[in-house]
């Protein structure tokens, strides 16, 4: 099928593309990349009448690395961090779970910006935005709010931003000091959506484990991040295989995932575990993750 008929608006300026949304109202749609909202448009499920292209603002095009966070701007795609070197630097989580967002082809177009508005619980970075600690600044006619992961994500491809609201860019929470990251998933194909992944973050000082995130995809209705710190601090980590059994129950105690047309939800329930204990024991014991290392080496 093909879209409803629309007009395309190409702004040149944000303040231009703010006054637009604002005038035009519920009648338009932000595009970035396209890569989730022509999908969506070519099967009707929006008919937007008008949208306002932003690929053409200047100043959403950077990826700045500070001491706190890696701030990535809206035009950002995603294979643009992926490659950053000072991202990876700063924040290895990013390139270790982008690689494994779609195929390259769409890396190429789709912004990461756009899937943290897009919201989709099968998406990879809105949960890595929560793991992260993250936030995103709004702006509109009205001003500019920055927003917390925790307060973004309502429901399934639902945020509380307005319909006349910009993202104007995400900045990812840097780690402390000593902190290891993974990221796993499994697809039934490479590429395809994960039936589900998980991301950890655990300190390891002087051989012991001390703070421990864990988040979730494809498994939960919005964003969700486990602490694990009282499971494991204090614990060697040479020896987390003692501690796995305990993350595994949280995790089943906190991940109650649905059936579709993908996997049951005993399947994701299981699988969910499996990832959660394959990556505690493998950041841990110096080995990385598989699937994000694979990934890696497909993508170098
Ligand atoms: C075959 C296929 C497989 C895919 N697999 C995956 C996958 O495995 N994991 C994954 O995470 N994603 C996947 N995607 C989605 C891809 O990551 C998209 O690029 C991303 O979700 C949206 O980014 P975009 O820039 O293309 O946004 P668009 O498609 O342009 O927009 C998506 C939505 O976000 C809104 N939006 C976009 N940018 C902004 C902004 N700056 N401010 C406010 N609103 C905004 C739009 O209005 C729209 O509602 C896949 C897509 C395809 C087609």
């Amino acid at each position: 099928m093909k879209p409803a008929p629309l007009t395309c608006h190409s702004p040149t300026s944000l303040d231009e593309a703010l006054r637009l949304l604002h005038d035009i109202g519920s009648e338009a749609k932000v595009i970035a990349g396209g890569q989730s909202l022509v999908p969506v448009l070519n099967m009707r499920l929006a008919t937007p009448g008008h949208l306002v292209d932003i690929t053409g603002l200047p100043g959403l095009d950077e990826i700045r690395v500070g001491a706190e966070a890696v701030e990535v701007g809206a035009r950002v795609t995603h294979r643009q961090l992926e490659r950053s070197p000072a991202a990876y630097a700063a924040l290895p989580l990013l390139r270790q779970t982008l690689v494994n967002v779609a195929h390259p082809a769409i890396r190429n177009r789709g912004t990461t910006v756009g899937s943290i508005a897009h919201a989709d619980p099968n998406g990879e970075m809105p949960m890595i935005l929560a793991l992260t600690g993250g936030t995103v600044t709004a702006v509109s006619v009205r001003g500019e709010r920055t927003l917390a992961a925790a307060d973004l994500f309502v429901g399934p491809l639902e945020t509380v931003l307005e319909p006349d609201e910009i993202l104007v860019c995400a900045r990812f929470g840097r780690f402390p000091e000593g902190t290891r990251t993974g990221f796993t998933e499994l697809a039934r194909r490479s590429g395809d959506y994960a039936l589900a992944g998980a991301a950890l973050a655990v300190q390891v000082i002087a051989g012991q484990m001390q703070q421990a995130r864990m988040g979730f995809v494809s498994v939960t209705e919005v964003p969700t991040v486990l602490d694990l710190t009282d499971l494991v601090a204090g614990r060697a980590a040479d020896q987390s295989a003692a501690v796995a059994e305990a993350v595994v129950e949280r995790v089943h105690a906190h991940i109650d995932p649905e059936s579709d047309i993908h996997a049951t939800a005993e399947y994701r329930r299981h699988l969910t575990g499996v990832l959660a204990r394959r990556l505690l024991t493998d950041l841990t014991t110096g080995e990385p993750a598989r699937t994000s290392e694979e990934a890696l080496r497909g993508a170098s």
